[in-house]
C-alpha cells in the first residue's frame, strides 16, 4: 500500500508514519514528489484495520491498496515520471539522453577515437563493456579491471559519465568503483542475487528487459533492485526473441507506452542490439524515440568492421552523425530536449 501524506504534512508526521508502518511490520520506502511524500510500505497484504489506522493519522490524505505484483516500480506508488541522475546528466522526465560508445572496451586508442565520436555528436554518456557476457566461452570476454580503467581514464578526458555492465554480484563492488552507472544485460535479467546486489549499490541502474522477459515478469526483477533501496533504475528495451530471423531480436517498440503507462520509471532503448546490423539502427533508434523512449544506448566504433565483438551493429563517425540530427527532430516533436 501506498500512505499519500497531505501538502502541508510535517516532517514530524512524517517520522511519526514512518515508525508506525514500521511497528505494523511493514517496510517504507519514502519517495519525495514534487508535491507531496509517499509512503510506500511494503509486506504483507494490508487488513482493512491497518489502512484505516494509518488513515487516521496527522498529515495523512489517504491510503492506497497497490494491486500490482511489482509495488515500487508501479505507476501506482509514483505517478509522475522519475528523474534519474548519471553523474550530473538527467535522465527520464522530459530529457531524452544519448549514451553511446563501443560494444566492448578494447583499447586506450579504439576507447578514446569511439567517445570522441560519441561526444562530437552530442551523447551524454559513454558506455562500454569491460566485462563482456558472452554467448560462447571462446568469445572476447572483455578486458575487465584494464578496460574500467580506461573507461575511467576516458570519462577524465570527455567529462562523459560511464555506463558499463556488471555480470555478476561479486563483481558490483568493483564495477561500481569506477562506473557512473552499472547496466544490467539481458542474460542477467532475472539474476535476482545479481539484482539484489546492485539494489544495494549506490550507483544507477540501467536495466536491460531479458530477450525472453515478459513485461510483468521484468517489473518484479526490476522491484528485486528497488526493494533494496535503490530507486534509481532506467528499464531498457532491446530486443526479444520470435519466430523473425531477419533482425538479430525483434525490436519490441510496444514495449515503450506499455512500460510508459505501467511504471513511472525512465524507459530507454537499445536499437544496436535488437537490430543486429547497422542499416537498420538508425529507423530503430528513430521509432524508439518517436514512441515515446527516455533515450537510447547506442554502439558506436570508429572502425567497426573491426570490433572485437557486434562488428556488424556498430555505428562509424558518418552514420552516428548522420542520426543524431534525425532523432533530435523527432525528439523536439514530442516537446522533449536532446
Ligand atoms: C550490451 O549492451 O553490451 C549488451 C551485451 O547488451 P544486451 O545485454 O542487451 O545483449
Ligand atoms: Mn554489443
Amino acid at each position: 500500500m501506498v500512505v499519500v501524506m497531505k501538502k502541508e504534512a510535517s516532517d514530524e508526521a512524517i517520522e511519526r508514519v514512518l515508525g508506525e508502518v514500521r511497528s505494523l511490520g511493514f517496510t517504507p520506502h519514502v519517495s519525495e514528489g514534487e508535491q507531496r511524500t509517499l509512503i510506500g510500505a511494503i509486506g504483507p497484504a494490508p487488513t482493512e484495520e491497518v489502512r484505516e489506522h494509518l488513515s487516521a493519522l496527522a498529515g495523512v490524505e489517504t491510503v492506497v491498496r497497490i494491486t500490482k505484483p511489482y509495488k515500487l516500480a508501479s505507476r501506482e506508488f509514483r505517478h509522475d515520471d522519475s528523474r534519474v541522475m548519471v553523474g550530473d546528466v538527467a535522465i527520464g522526465n522530459g530529457a531524452f539522453v544519448v549514451a553511446a560508445g563501443p560494444c566492448g572496451v578494447e583499447s586506450r586508442d579504439q576507447l578514446a577515437a569511439a567517445a570522441d565520436i560519441a561526444r562530437r555528436h552530442g551523447a551524454r554518456v559513454l558506455r562500454g563493456g569491460a566485462f563482456k557476457p558472452r554467448t560462447s566461452p571462446y568469445a572476447f570476454q572483455g578486458l575487465g579491471e584494464e578496460g574500467l580503467a580506461l573507461l575511467a581514464e576516458a570519462r577524465a578526458d570527455t567529462g562523459m559519465p560511464i555506463v558499463t555492465e556488471v555480470t555478476s554480484p561479486e563483481l558490483v563492488e568493483t564495477v561500481a568503483g569506477t562506473a557512473d552507472m552499472l547496466q544490467i544485460g539481458a542474460r542477467n535479467t532475472q539474476n535476482f542475487a545479481l539484482l539484489a546486489e546492485v539494489g544495494r549499490a549506490a550507483k544507477p541502474v540501467l536495466f536491460k528487459r531479458g530477450m525472453s522477459t515478459s513485461i510483468a515478469e521484468y517489473l518484479q526483477a526490476a522491484e528485486y533492485i528497488l526493494s533494496q533501496g535503490n530507486p534509481n533504475v532506467v528499464l531498457c528495451e532491446r530486443g526479444i526473441r520470435t519466430f523473425e530471423t531477419s533482425t538479430r531480436f525483434t525490436l519490441d517498440v510496444s514495449a515503450v507506452p506499455v512500460l510508459k503507462e505501467l511504471t513511472h520509471l525512465p524507459v530507454w532503448v537499445d536499437p544496436s542490439h535488437a537490430a543486429g546490423r547497422r542499416s537498420l539502427v538508425p529507423s530503430l533508434a528513430l521509432a524508439a524515440a518517436a514512441a515515446g523512449a527516455d533515450g537510447l544506448i547506442v554502439e558506436v566504433h570508429a572502425r567497426p568492421e573491426e570490433a572485437r565483438s557486434d562488428a556488424a551493429q556498430q555505428l562509424d563517425d558518418r552514420e552516428f552523425g548522420e542520426l543524431m540530427p534525425r532523432l533530435k527532430g523527432v525528439v523536439a516533436a514530442l516537446g522533449k530536449t536532446l
